[in-house]
């Protein structure tokens, strides 16, 4: 899930305005800020078929680290820590974890059922309703959310600029959910799918927060 995500920081944001916009952004993309510098590094591991462009054929193969419900959690609540402190923003020590768990629960809904509870033990139970088995119905109801999640709690002078850039990035990733090319472009390289996530979670951050 991408979009969707950042509904869920509107909301926060709306609820408690001391903590900055980018910070409720930054813990809602938590996991998948995590996870492309992990599978770069070799520690998480992602297998990508280049006929295959929809999302649900990515095989999200080991990723407790960063999309585990316990132990992302446990790691998101470190950096929640660091940023209050940099941040001087109480706040954001306990908000930071709670963001970043959202995402966990989020994907759920869509991914198949790889998602790790706890993170640490090897009889894990792994999680996913699967809505991306249904790619049109998962494009749609994604966007949905974003659009009345923005109209309900984003701030109001901004409520055209995001709706605007929520649809842009939505399009942008609509390969993945229809599948209107015959390969998968992120397939080339180890590098590139990973790179190409964190691109897209820190430009939306950057241009939604600024
Ligand atoms: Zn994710």
């Amino acid at each position: 899930m991408f979009i969707g995500h950042f509904a869920i920081a509107y909301i926060f944001h709306y609820f408690f305005p001391s903590m900055p916009l980018w910070v409720a952004l930054a813990g809602v993309s938590f996991p998948d800020l995590l996870w492309p510098i992990l599978v770069i590094l070799g520690i998480e591991k992602v297998s990508i078929n280049s006929k295959f462009p929809l999302q649900k054929d990515i095989k999200f193969n080991h990723y407790p680290y960063s999309h585990s419900m316990v132990l992302s959690t446990a790691i998101a609540a470190v950096f929640g820590g660091i940023l209050s402190l940099l941040l001087n923003n109480n706040s954001i020590l306990f908000l930071f974890p709670v963001l970043s768990v959202s995402h966990w629960f989020l994907d759920a809904i869509v991914h198949r059922r790889d998602l790790p509870v706890l993170g640490f033990s090897k009889k894990d139970i792994k999680v996913g309703l699967g809505l991306w088995n249904h790619g049109k119905v998962a494009f749609v109801s994604e966007y949905l959310f974003y659009i009345i999640i923005t109209l309900v709690f984003a701030p109001s002078g901004s409520i055209v600029m995001l709706l605007a850039l929520g649809t842009i990035f939505h399009i942008a990733n609509m390969n993945s959910f229809l599948g209107l090319s015959k390969t998968n472009f992120f397939a080339k390289g180890r590098y590139t799918y990973p790179l190409i996530t964190l691109l897209g979670f820190c430009l939306f951050i950057i241009l939604a927060a600024i």
